[in-house]
């Protein structure tokens, strides 16, 4: 914010900013307050990664069709998360879309898939199929789906969980990122995880960029 414009007055025992371009005055006390606003404004923008575009995201889960998925409780129970991979084309081979708990015991859950509305939608889990989308409903911030690839490993590399399983791990860069807003928390500077939209209507969960 340039300062350089405008000098400080003291006016009826209060400072006053005098703009050379502005045409109204303002006391210190509200410039200070408006400076606040905008600079915890800007901290919380920064606080969320954005939309990855760096790869395509397209994933769609119908409730009815899987009504006991642990992604349908990913998406309704804050802090909880799983990530989800596919394999199969729907035409030529059966579909399969498997879910993993990060509670650490569940087995891996191996949904099939037999309708026409989810076999004729493209399954794109961003990066890769096979390494997939973590998905979860963050505490503060919604739910979200996140890559699950590595953001700054060049070749594709699959993050684990860890710590109190809210938070990710590469095992090739040792980075551990959290869930909650995407960000780094251990490790090397570097990229946030490449965040995707994700929403669930009570129908149809959806991920996509
Ligand atoms: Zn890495």
């Amino acid at each position: 914010m340039r300062m350089n414009s405008g000098k400080w007055k003291e006016e009826g025992g209060r400072r006053i900013l005098c703009c050379r371009h502005l045409s109204f005055h303002f006391p210190l006390s509200s410039f200070l307050f408006f400076l606040t606003s905008y600079l915890l404004l800007l901290s919380s923008c920064e606080a969320e990664a954005p939309i990855s575009r760096t790869y395509v995201c397209r994933f769609v889960f119908s409730y009815k069709d899987h009504s006991t998925s642990l992604l349908f409780a990913a998406a309704q129970n804050p802090g909880t998360y799983v990530y989800v991979t596919t394999k199969g084309d729907g035409k030529n081979s059966v579909r399969h879309v498997y879910v993993n708990s990060n509670d650490g015991k569940t087995p891996q859950e191996d949904n099939i898939i037999s309708t026409d509305l989810e076999n004729y939608s493209s399954y794109v889990l961003g990066a890769s199929n096979s390494i997939g989308l973590f998905i979860g409903t963050t505490n503060f911030n919604g739910l979200w789906a996140y890559d699950r690839a590595c953001p700054n490993c060049s070749n594709l590399q699959a993050m684990n969980w860890t710590g109190n399983r809210q938070q990710v791990i590469c095992p090739r860069c040792q980075r551990t990122y959290e869930l909650e807003t995407g960000a780094i928390i251990s490790g090397d500077e570097g990229s946030s995880l490449m965040r995707y939209y994700c929403s669930f209507d009570g129908s149809i969960l959806r991920a996509w960029n």
